[in-house]
């Protein structure tokens, strides 16, 4: 026997556009349950940038001095290195908005306070450790979910049901939705190791050179590493050997080559398979689809948890007041569609050019140093070019703001 729950919105993933709008609707009054099937948000290099935009967002609610009491490190600059030559491709230090960088904290420190701040509307229920299992179908419109908890099967009645769940969501499908998938040529292994400030670059970036392309972020007391290989190549990787592994991490940064060591087993390399999707219709009747879930983003530029997050914005000013007063209809599920497609598409557009342009000439140039884009020769000579990448991976093509309303005598 299944247990019965009623809500005006279930949200499908807990991952950071589902919690942000949960938090958002909750806060506007609307009768919200959000479902994540992990029993925590821990989660190593699951993207732990928290952008301008974001950092705007939770000014405009009213929580930014508190989020930034947590720990974190901030980036205001990018800086990436082609052979020797180093250019900054991104500056946030001219943005026009209130934090002129990109707070740099784990994922799970920032939902777990999203959470919290969440909890204190008594409109908003998080359910942990409970997994949607299928969607529940009424005379063709999505009426609910079906879901599997602690205490055992349940089912959830709902007005709208929101998909956040990541882009391994298999309910687009499901629901008869098609996804588009666009062509990569690389995928990510993530790992960590120590930083010493002292003796370190200073700044985040990448680094290109000789067929290796590494990404480095400034963490408290170590480095998130990406190392970007070509796509399919991670079996061949890791059959030919940690020793070598290790071996092209200090080619591609000579200052941790002291460090590689601390990698101990392929248990400490993550794989991150690059997908670039998008489905071309993210609703149908009760239902919407929003963040990854919608679109999977390449990491170029790391702007993926932006989207996600101005998505779920988007999504609580069109459907709010609308759930509330219980007259939502499925224009207005398109609407943000309509609202979010073409920044998605556009930022799509830049990271499949950038990956051509600059990703895949590099990672096929085994023995040359790598030759500096006339791009970035650009950025070099002007400096105020800096900041168009600074605003794309700051803030994002159109911005969204909290337009959603409080409810008379709610917490904030
Ligand atoms: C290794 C790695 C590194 C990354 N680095 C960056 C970065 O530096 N910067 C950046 O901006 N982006 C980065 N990204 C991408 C970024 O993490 C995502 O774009 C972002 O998290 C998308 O948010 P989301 O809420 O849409 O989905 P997700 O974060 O994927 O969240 C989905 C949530 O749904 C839950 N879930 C899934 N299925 C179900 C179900 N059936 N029932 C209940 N819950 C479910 C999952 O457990 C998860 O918590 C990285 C991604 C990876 C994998």
């Amino acid at each position: 026997m299944s247990e019965k729950v009623s809500v005006e919105c279930c949200v499908i993933g807990g991952g950071p556009a589902g919690m942000m709008l949960g938090l958002l609707l909750a806060r506007a009054g609307v009768n919200v349950l959000v479902l994540e099937k992990h029993a925590d948000f821990l989660r190593d290099f699951r993207g732990d940038t928290v952008h301008p935009s974001t950092l705007q967002i939770m000014y405009e609610l009213g929580l930014l001095d508190r989020l930034l009491e947590l720990p974190h490190s901030r980036i205001e600059e990018l800086t990436v290195r082609f052979g020797d030559s180093d250019v900054t491709v991104a500056s946030f230090k001219n943005l026009p908005i209130r934090c002129r960088f990109v707070a740099i904290m784990p994922q799970w420190e920032f939902l777990n306070f999203i959470a919290r701040e969440a909890e204190r509307y008594s409109s908003f229920r998080l359910m942990m450790n409970t997994e949607a299992t299928d969607l529940i179908e009424r005379e063709g419109k999505i009426v609910g979910v079906a879901a599997h908890g602690p205490n055992g099967p349940l089912e959830i009645l709902a007005r709208l049901v929101v998909g956040a769940d990541g882009r391994q969501s298999g309910f687009p499908e499901r629901a008869g939705l098609e996804a588009e998938e666009l062509g990569v040529p690389m995928d990510v292994f993530w790992f960590r190791l120590s930083r010493r400030v002292a003796d370190d670059p200073s700044q985040a970036g990448g680094r290109f050179d000789r067929g290796r392309i590494l990404v480095l972020i400034p963490r408290v007391g170590y480095w998130q590493v990406g190392y970007v290989i070509p796509k399919g190549s991670a079996e061949r990787i890791r059959g030919v050997g940690l020793e070598a592994f290790r071996d092209m991490v200090g080619g591609a940064a000579p200052f941790a080559r002291d460090r590689v060591q601390e990698i101990r087993s392929w248990d400490d390399v993550k794989l991150l398979t690059v997908r670039i999707n998008r489905l071309r219709r993210w609703f149908r009747p009760g239902l919407l689809f929003i963040g990854d879930a919608a679109h999977a983003m390449s990491p170029v530029g790391g702007v993926g948890i932006n989207l996600a997050i101005q998505d779920a914005v988007a999504t609580a000013n069109a459907v709010a007041v609308p759930l509330r007063e219980d007259r939502l209809t499925t224009s207005d599920l398109e609407r943000v569609q309509r609202r979010r497609e073409l920044p998605m598409r556009a930022t799509q557009k830049l990271q499949m050019v950038m990956q051509e342009a600059v990703i895949r000439p590099n990672l096929r140039a085994e023995n040359k140093v790598g030759r500096m884009p006339i791009a970035f020769q650009l950025l070099r000579v002007f400096p105020p070019l800096r900041r168009v990448p600074a605003y794309l991976i700051g803030m994002g093509l159109r911005p969204e703001h909290v337009r959603t309303p409080t409810i008379p005598g709610s917490p904030g």
